[in-house]
């Protein structure tokens, strides 16, 4: 039986003390099980992953850049947005995974002979929080229009204006002396 080979994987055996940079392009559809697609993105997917390898751990700093499809919360006009996501992943080699503690919460534990990470998920994890939480269109100036003229109808008391009441009192004044 053939087992679907991970979309984002980073080998282990080929990776060189130091930083490596790996960069993956991918689709939406890609990710199977996931609503990508569905949540705006639509065009391509660019990953790039740095690793930076030591002796006995390994840390990933994934780059998602990819464009987003949305409609605009306030005129439903479409709009096209570029993402961008960035994750950090610490892992630590272990040779025993009894003496796990569970002391050093931020790394996660990767067995020694491990030969590959799956960074698929957590690619995922980072494209899904990067979309933004509220979208409107930035060159649509119908829609500015719209927002603008709610933001005057909340302050619709005209400025007062000082020459004329100051008049008018004066003439008020006149008119009871005279
Ligand atoms: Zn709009």
């Amino acid at each position: 039986m053939h087992k679907d080979k991970s979309l984002i994987e980073i080998g282990l055996g080929a990776l060189a003390e130091g930083t490596n940079e790996f960069n993956f392009t991918c689709k939406a559809a890609d990710f199977k099980g996931r609503q990508l697609a569905d949540a705006g993105f639509t065009g391509e997917i660019k990953v790039n992953v740095i690793a930076e390898k030591s002796d006995d751990e390994v840390t990933l700093t994934i780059n998602t850049s990819a464009m987003g499809d949305f409609t605009c919360d306030i005129c439903l006009a479409p709009v096209s947005k570029k993402l961008t996501g960035t994750l950090v992943l610490s892992y630590l080699f272990s040779e025993a995974p009894d003496d796990d503690d569970g002391g050093d919460e931020e790394y996660i534990r990767l067995d020694r002979s491990a030969d590959s990470i799956d960074i698929t998920g957590e690619v995922c994890e980072t494209l899904l929080l990067s979309l933004p939480m509220k979208v409107t269109c930035t060159d649509n100036p119908d829609c500015r229009l719209y927002s603008s003229k709610e933001s005057i109808g909340n302050n619709e008391e005209p400025p007062p204006d000082n020459v004329t009441s100051w008049q008018e009192s004066l003439e008020k004044l006149k008119n009871k002396y005279r």
